[in-house]
């Protein structure tokens, strides 16, 4: 069976954690989806599209892996693509409550797409968006925890750029 998943998220900006998780789920799934929420109530670093082409600079490298960008439910859109897998990444018990909750909810409101937890490497446990933001905006070398891309875009997000 050729199943699609999608692997919703901010990726504001994509990280090593987050790449970690799609090879994963690429050698899983026949076609994986990264698809970045446009979340209205957020005020990202990154637009939609800087986030999308930093997205798929770091999977060139993966064929079924595309990159696109949803709003609304993520249900409504696994309707649209005709996925049947949410993926999404644990790192620790932290993470579990709200992904659970997320995960039932999403069942019950399409009960034909089912949440799939992946955990990424013990080394990318700790590694978040926000604090690769945090770092940056002190000037941190962040080149160990996201792709050289990534690098490159945060340097220009400096206010001294
Ligand atoms: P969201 O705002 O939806 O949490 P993120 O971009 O922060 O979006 O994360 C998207 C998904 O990737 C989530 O399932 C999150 O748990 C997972 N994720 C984020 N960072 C990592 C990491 N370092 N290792 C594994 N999974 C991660």
């Amino acid at each position: 069976m050729q199943i699609t998943a999608l692997y919703p998220g901010t990726f504001d900006p994509i990280t090593n954690g987050h790449l970690d998780i799609i090879q994963r789920a690429s050698e899983m799934f026949h076609r994986i989806i990264v698809t970045v929420a446009l979340n209205p109530s957020k005020s990202p670093l990154f637009s939609v599209e800087e986030r999308i082409a930093l997205i798929s600079e770091s999977v060139k490298h993966l064929p079924n892996v595309t990159v696109t960008s949803f709003s609304g439910l993520i249900v409504d859109y696994a309707r649209q693509t005709g996925a049947k897998a949410i993926i999404r990444g644990l790192r620790a018990v932290s993470d579990f409550e709200y992904e659970f909750q997320m995960a039932l909810m999403n069942y019950k409101l399409n009960n034909e797409v089912n949440t799939v937890f992946l955990m990424p490497n013990e080394k990318y446990t700790y590694l978040n968006s926000s604090i690769i933001r945090q770092l940056n905006q002190f000037e941190a070398d962040v080149s160990e925890f996201v792709p050289p891309c990534v690098v490159s875009a945060l340097e220009l997000k400096l206010p001294r750029a």
